[in-house]
């Protein structure tokens, strides 16, 4: 069992405790010119487990996916794949570990005068692998993606989905050790996105394959992906998983990543909000897990009638876990404190967010 101490892992998943890394990062540092692009990243992946790095353009995000399949040397530190140390590896030594890794991006990267099954069997032709071998392993993959009745097309007559799919179906030909997804629904609509992220997860549970992906969608995140990490500035400033990440994110940075998938207070509101304590009091209350399942805002009605009033928020489901975000008003001042105390005994993360004087 790993249990290295450079890597900061924090995880719920029993999975966590009992696989073998896939990817391991140590101390990763890459600088261009004065730009450290890596930082001394320390990151790992255990089999069989979907990993999402989060991170603005610009944070790193690219380096790191070209020093995990050897398209850039660190400067230092160590890159692991299934326990051994890439980086010191010619480029003919890096072959056949490449191979090790599939990866699909955002604009495909198909080859548009081959047909879907040549392009899946492609990587396996450059292995060697036999024709009569090669179109039989295109025909299983295709079965798997879901596009057997495409085998004969060419990816001009596909929808953007389906060439994914036929990416992703190539990407497994060397039945790879980690999937590297770059971004590799960005180009999609939303439902697509979804079939696609839906296939990912399947894929994963059917053969245990681990996914590392990079993406600047905090959907595909919070939808798929067991762990997350945060970077920024080429550091890993945040790491855990999904839900509580998402529940309860620690960095600024991480904050605003998340705007775009968690309740935020109505803009019209938060304008007229002034520390200045008059008017209703507007509070940010958080839960997760097992507390965000209770009746919360019930059994403070009852205990404290007529306190509160509920602004916005509701109640999200990440990892099956439940994680509530919401909005309340607490006009009479008197009531402030009772209020407050309630809720922190209920395990709430409460916020005085400010004051709306015109609710006066
Ligand atoms: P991301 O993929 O998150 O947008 P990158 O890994 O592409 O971030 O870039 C991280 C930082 O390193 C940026 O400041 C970028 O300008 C710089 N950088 C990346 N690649 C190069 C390069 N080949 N030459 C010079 N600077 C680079």
């Amino acid at each position: 069992m790993n249990s290295p101490s450079t890597v900061v892992a924090v995880t719920t998943s029993p999975l966590a405790k009992e696989s073998p890394d896939v990817v391991r990062l140590t101390d990763v540092r890459r600088n261009f010119g004065k730009t450290a692009a890596l930082d001394g990243v320390s990151l790992s992946v255990r089999k069989g487990e979907i990993l999402g790095i989060i991170g603005r353009s610009g944070a790193g995000k690219s380096t790191l996916i070209r020093c995990l399949n050897g398209l850039e040397r660190p400067d230092s530190g160590s890159v692991e794949i299934e326990g051994r140390d890439i980086t010191g590896l010619s480029e003919q030594q890096l072959q056949p570990l490449r191979r090790k890794i599939g990866m699909i991006f955002q604009h495909f990267n198909l080859l548009s005068a081959k047909t879907v099954e040549e392009n899946v069997a492609l990587p396996l032709k450059i292995e060697g692998l036999p024709k009569a071998a090669r179109l039989k392993r295109a025909a299983e993959l295709l079965d798997l993606v879901g596009l057997s009745d495409k085998a004969k097309a060419y990816p001009s007559s596909l929808s953007g989905g389906q060439k994914q799919r036929v990416g992703i179906a190539r990407a497994l030909a060397g039945r790879p050790a980690l999937l590297l997804s770059d971004e590799a629904t960005s180009a999609l609509d939303p439902e697509t996105t979804h079939a696609i992220l839906a296939l990912l997860k399947d894929i994963n549970r059917k053969l245990d394959l681990t996914i590392l992906l990079i993406t600047h969608e905090m959907e595909v995140v919070r939808t798929i992906a067991d762990r997350v990490a945060v970077i920024d500035g080429g550091r890993i400033i945040e790491e855990g998983a999904v839900w509580s990440v998402f529940s309860d994110p620690q960095n600024d940075t991480t904050k605003s990543l998340l705007n775009t998938i968690r309740p935020r207070l109505p803009e019209h509101i938060a304008q007229r909000l002034s520390q200045t304590p008059v008017g209703e009091a507007v509070l940010s209350v958080d839960l997760a897990g097992p507390e965000a399942n209770t009746p919360l805002f019930a059994d403070l009605s009852a205990h404290l009638p007529n306190s509160f009033r509920l602004i916005h928020g509701g109640i999200d489901h990440i990892q099956e876990q439940p994680v509530a975000r919401f909005f309340i008003g607490v006009t009479d001042p008197a009531r402030l404190d009772p209020v407050l105390q309630f809720l922190k005994g209920r395990s709430a993360r409460v916020e005085v967010l400010g004051y709306d004087a015109r609710s006066l």
